[in-house]
């Protein structure tokens, strides 16, 4: 089945009755066929009910079946071969070692989940016994996590699949035993319809209710709103603008039942550079933070936007390190027109600045059709920065903004200042982190990675990362977007009291059937009762 520009609706390809438009080659600037579909608000309607009747059967399948599920997203992904592949890097102009990488990712998330889910492990399974004698008598209660309910999930432009359709968080819901509506982004609808075409196959193929996924697309502030106002959805993930994740936090507030939105915003993602660790080796410094700056031409939100460091012939010597490393950058393909618009306007907005100066630019290319942009340094001094909150913002792209602090109680001060991050990165010797523990603990408090001596580009996924952070890098730092504990954002704990044995689900049975580890009596063991 190739591209048709259908929708996936309550277990049916239909052709959205909302407007029609094309996907269009960033690298071209040039439509793609074929006419893609958006649907209108019956059609989300059906998607909503479809999700709230799939809720019932799907949030009682067992480990085995949402593993078996999850696993068969993953190879009905690899299935799609070639086509996918071709779509993603027409769609998004990323080349296609990145197209191969980030498929690699989606699937590697899926798997993982599948592994998680069948550990049973993230049910926090909790049996407290009933000690009849006691007074007053205590009863056998039983503690257990479940899906919260039908998730909708909004596709990020910058990654057509690990953060899509098929990506963390909608691994993480339906791990979770959650359905999922996605309101695809029009950036990449074609990739979005053949990661759908792979979830619907699976979807089959384990005989889940037609609901448990949707594929909507259409504009967000129309289908997107309904979606989240509707009384069947009980969670939102996002990752995008702050303005789309915070006009999506107030309408879920506004509800009559709030519900949660884990909204993954961005950030700057301060890169402190200490001066003995420059004097060893500012060249592979500098040419290590192009790379991670210029990566994927900046779309990323934990790009390092904002370097910091102390005035002094170390840093005049990594300034001029750095003005050899971007000069060799071409200019790279942008997400989108809208995406390399806004770059360029904030690019021009920051040099208009007084104080903002420009370090270097990546090297003129001869390419100049689509949309492109170069990479660009700026630097200010420590006090035109404190000045100016209007340049402490993310420019969405391969831009930089290096602070040239007059000593380190400036370099504390302007940390202090910092909004909440998704990450923090110093470069530093072994003995300057250890003299310098204080940069390290005012870093921690405003993010949610702390890097050492590397970049933070390369979002590991693996159960220990955190992907998210005090706000506004995200809605409610208590959670990550990436990772195993991810699935959190999609639980909600539920206890039985005095319920008949039988008549438990199965993880709170006194047999311990799925090996899980579970808290019996305030003690953690895989042992029956
Ligand atoms: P976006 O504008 O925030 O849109 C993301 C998704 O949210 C889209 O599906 C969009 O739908 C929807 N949306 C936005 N505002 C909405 C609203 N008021 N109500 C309902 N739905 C809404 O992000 P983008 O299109 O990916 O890129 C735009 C900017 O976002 C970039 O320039 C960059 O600054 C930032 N960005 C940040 C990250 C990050 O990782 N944090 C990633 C990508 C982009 P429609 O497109 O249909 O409106």
């Amino acid at each position: 089945m190739s591209i048709t520009g259908k929708l996936y609706i309550n277990g049916e390809w239909v052709t959205g009755k909302g407007s029609s438009y094309q996907a269009i080659n960033p690298a071209k600037g040039e439509a793609i066929e074929p006419p893609m579909s958006a649907a209108n608000a019956s059609q989300v309607e059906v998607a909503l009910q479809a999700a709230a009747e799939a809720f019932v059967s799907f949030n009682q399948t067992s480990p085995e079946v949402r593993a078996r599920f999850l696993r068969d997203c993953a190879d009905e992904i690899m299935n799609l071969g070639d086509e996918l592949l071709e779509r993603v890097t027409l769609e998004t102009g990323y080349p296609r070692p990145r197209a191969e990488g980030e498929r690699a990712r989606t699937c590697f998330q899926l798997r993982m989940f599948a592994d998680h889910v069948e550990s049973a492990d993230f049910y926090d399974a909790r049996i407290d016994t009933a000690i009849p004698t006691r007074t007053p008598p205590k009863p056998d209660v039983r503690f257990m996590n479940q899906g919260i309910g039908p998730v909708v999930v909004f596709g990020a432009s910058n990654f057509p699949m690990a953060f899509s359709v098929a990506g963390g968080d909608t691994a993480a819901a339906l791990a979770a035993g959650c359905p999922v509506l996605v309101k695809g982004h029009s950036s990449h609808p074609g990739t979005c319809e053949l990661v759908a075409q792979a979830i619907a196959k699976a979807v089959e193929k384990n005989q889940l209710a037609a609901g448990t996924f949707s594929l909507i697309m259409g504009s967000g502030a129309d289908v997107g709103s309904k979606m989240v106002l509707s009384p069947v959805v009980k969670a939102v993930g996002f990752t995008g603008s702050f303005t789309g994740g915070m006009a999506l936090v107030k309408l879920a507030n506004d509800r009559e039942e709030p519900i949660p939105v884990f909204a993954e915003m961005g950030s700057v993602n301060p890169i402190v550079f200490l001066p003995d660790a420059l004097k060893n080796s500012a060249p592979a410094i500098a040419t290590g933070y192009v790379g991670s700056l210029t990566l994927g031409t900046g779309q990323f939100c934990v790009n390092p936007g904002l370097a910091l460091a102390i005035e002094g012939p170390e840093l005049t010597q990594f300034i001029s390190e750095l003005k050899t490393a971007v000069g060799q950058v071409p200019a790279g393909v942008m997400l989108n027109k809208r995406i390399c618009g806004s770059y360029g306007e904030s690019v021009e907005k920051y040099l208009a600045y007084d104080g903002v100066e420009l370090i270097a630019s990546g090297h003129e290319t001869t390419g100049t059709e689509g949309f492109r942009a170069q990479a660009t340094i700026m630097s200010v001094t420590g006090e035109t920065f404190l000045a100016n909150t209007h340049i402490h913002e993310e420019i969405f792209g391969p831009a930089a903004l290096l602070i040239k602090c007059k000593n380190k109680t400036q370099l504390l001060q302007i940390l202090d200042q910092l909004k909440g991050q998704l990450t923090g990165t110093i470069h530093c010797t072994d003995d300057e982190l250890i003299t310098h523990q204080d940069i390290a603990e005012k870093l921690r408090i405003k993010v949610g990675r702390l890097v050492i001596n590397q970049f933070p580009t390369g979002v590991e996924v693996c159960p220990s990362m955190v992907h998210g952070g005090p706000f506004p890098a995200a809605s409610d730092s208590r959670f990550t977007a990436v990772g195993t504990a991810s699935i959190h954002r999609f639980l909600r704990p539920v206890c039985y009291q005095n319920y008949p044995e039988k008549l438990l689900p199965a993880v709170l049975h006194n047999t311990n059937s799925f090996n899980a580890l579970r808290t019996i009596n305030g003690i953690k063991t895989r042992d029956s009762l």
